[in-house]
């Protein structure tokens, strides 16, 4: 059986987005959706094992989930977002993603050394993502204690390589083959 069948038929998929060849899962359906988004959150919250003083969340769907898990799991919310977008001092992580490069930035105050980190993100498909954002963290001091996600691409592999830098993923569910 299919983990969080339930949630899973809430995942909407946009064929060639943004580009040819890319089945785009799309999480804004399920955010729609009240009982959804949260039995969401009640199931992330329960996969996760913490404590954890900061939840990352990456820009964008990443904020989302992020923010809604920090209250729960008693920990702030540390904005991972793209390039200049923060006020404030950053350091950044350039990487490249399924489709394109993009770079991730923090603010280089904004987690003390030796603080445990949930990194959230709505979907990991080849890990590029997820693995800036561990480099990031780490950089600034910070431990990447566990990374959770609504959605795992098992066949791009990001998972395996997020496993094999030391963070452990959790994922509701999977779509085979992309
Ligand atoms: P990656 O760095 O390859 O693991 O890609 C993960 C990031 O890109 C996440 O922030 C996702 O929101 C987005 N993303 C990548 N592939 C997809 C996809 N097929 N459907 C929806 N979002 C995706």
């Amino acid at each position: 059986m299919t983990a969080n069948a339930d949630l899973r038929a809430l995942v909407r998929t946009i064929p060639d987005h943004p580009k040819p060849g890319i089945l785009f899962r799309d999480i804004t359906t399920l955010l729609l959706d009240p009982a959804g988004f949260a039995a969401t959150i009640d199931r992330m919250a329960a996969a996760v094992s913490g404590p954890f003083d900061l939840i990352a969340g990456i820009e964008a769907r990443g904020f989302v989930f992020a923010a809604a898990l920090a209250p729960r799991l008693n920990a702030g919310v540390l904005l991972i977002r793209k390039r200049n977008k923060l006020p404030g001092a950053v350091i950044g992580v350039n990487y490249a993603l399924e489709y394109g490069e993009d770079r991730v930035e923090m603010h280089a105050d904004a987690c003390a050394p030796g603080a445990r980190i949930l990194l959230v993100d709505d979907l990991i498909a080849t890990g590029g993502t997820a693995l800036a954002g561990t480099e990031l963290i780490r950089r600034a001091g910070g431990i990447v204690a566990q990374a959770a996600f609504v959605i795992d691409l098992p066949a791009l592999g990001g998972a395996d390589r997020l496993r094999a830098a030391g963070v452990e993923p959790v994922a509701l569910m999977e779509f085979q083959g992309d």
